[in-house]
């Protein structure tokens, strides 16, 4: 039933895109709060959907064929709410009232359509959690201060909460990971959001650069280790990954309606759905295997199926645009923005270069995998 509405939602998205390509979708997002997409992962107990991560990858995939830079800022707040219902979930026994009660506390916050924007990202990292340099001191009434640079916060000013990762002393926290995460309020002193987006694709998602300068943090998310017990963010990669696969949907809707009468073209547009179907049954399987404290095996799958679905629908977007006449050759085109968009796919985490070093390094077939 969301699908349904979402899919008349993104009409008047991609109506508005076209107007202004280059402005924060403030209208998107507050439709998309109100639509219940972003709070979709909640469980219903705090408002939420309770959708599966399938069903929320199928989401993104449309709402990407229709303007991917609301499909990429709709992710943030989506896998924010995944990992804190998953944090809910794997949280030790001494955690589990604390992750439940911060759970419902952040629903709230979504019911007030407050947008919770991913700040992670560091120059020079890789895209690799474990590479960053931002840290997290306690100070001496316990709460956390962020110190550090970030990259490509996706939603800049217009957000009202970060999650960030930082590193911090395990003294200052008893059974801390290597990264841990903090909610910090982006009017915080300390929060110097910078003006610095100027992306090849995503033109509107406004993913600015961040300097920490010892920022105070609301709360930890979730619970010391959240990172390696509850493995909230492999849910992300999943509709990470739908965004570059709703973006060949997206040109190949426009090339395909109606059916051209060239036959030659009618035989490549059939071969790009087949494509599509099959890059899209792959991401839809592996997401269904999600669940709080993802196995070895299934996070190694994701890392497959992101890799493979980023590539081959980027590759596929750039076949079709070949394919799609001097009509749609006007760099504000929306099958230009779709093109330009779906290799965002390849950068966002994990990014292409570290995933493919990933999977060469943990290679090995499974004689049990059918
Ligand atoms: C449109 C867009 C929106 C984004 N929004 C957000 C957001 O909201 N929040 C957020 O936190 N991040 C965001 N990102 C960042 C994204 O998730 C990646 O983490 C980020 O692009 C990685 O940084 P980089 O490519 O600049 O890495 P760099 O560190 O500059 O590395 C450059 C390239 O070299 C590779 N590389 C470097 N070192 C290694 C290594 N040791 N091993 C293997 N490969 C290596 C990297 O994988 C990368 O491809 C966004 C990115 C894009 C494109």
């Amino acid at each position: 039933m969301l699908l349904d509405e979402l899919r008349i939602h993104a009409r008047v998205f991609a109506e508005r895109e076209a107007v202004d390509p280059e402005t924060f979708p403030a209208r998107d997002i507050a439709d998309l709060f109100a639509l219940g997409m972003l709070s979709a992962p909640f469980p219903r107990s705090v408002g939420g959907g309770e959708l599966s991560c399938d069903a929320c990858v199928s989401l993104v995939i449309e709402l990407a064929a229709s303007s991917p830079s609301t499909a990429l800022l709709a992710c943030m707040p989506m896998g924010l709410a995944a990992a804190s219902a998953a944090a809910a979930v794997a949280a030790p026994s001494a955690h589990r009232a604390t992750a439940l009660e911060q759970m419902e506390r952040v629903a709230a916050d979504y019911a007030q359509k407050r947008y919770y924007a991913a700040c992670n990202s560091e120059r020079g990292a890789g895209g690799a959690l474990t590479a960053m340099k931002t840290v997290a001191r306690r100070d001496a009434s316990g709460q956390f201060h962020l110190t550090g640079e970030k990259i490509l916060a996706s939603g800049g000013q217009n957000a009202a909460v970060f999650f960030s990762g930082a590193t911090i002393d395990p003294a200052a926290l008893p059974g801390s990971g290597a990264v841990e995460f903090f909610l910090t309020e982006t009017t915080a002193p300390g929060v110097h959001i910078l003006d610095d987006w100027d992306g090849f694709g995503m033109r509107s998602t406004e993913s600015h650069s961040v300097r920490y300068e010892g920022a105070p943090t609301r709360e930890l998310l979730g619970f010391p280790n959240l990172v390696e017990l509850a493995q909230p963010w492999v849910y992300s990669h999943c509709l990470f990954a739908a965004i570059p696969l709703g973006c060949a949907l997206g040109i190949l809707r426009e090339l395909g309606t109606p059916a051209p009468s060239s036959p030659a073209l009618r035989l490549r547009l059939s071969e790009a759905q087949m494509r599509y179907e099959a890059a899209r049954a792959y991401l839809l399987e592996t997401a269904r295997g999600w669940e709080a404290g993802a196995s070895p095996a299934w996070r190694a799958r994701v890392l497959r199926t992101k890799a493979y679905v980023t590539q081959d629908t980027t590759r596929l977007a750039a076949e079709l645009f070949a394919l799609s006449g001097g009509r749609h050759y006007r760099r504000s085109s929306h099958v230009a923005r779709l093109l330009a968009s779906s290799f965002a796919g390849t950068a966002l985490r994990p990014p292409l270069p570290l995933a493919l070093d990933m999977l060469a390094e943990g290679f090995g077939l499974d004689p049990n995998d059918s």
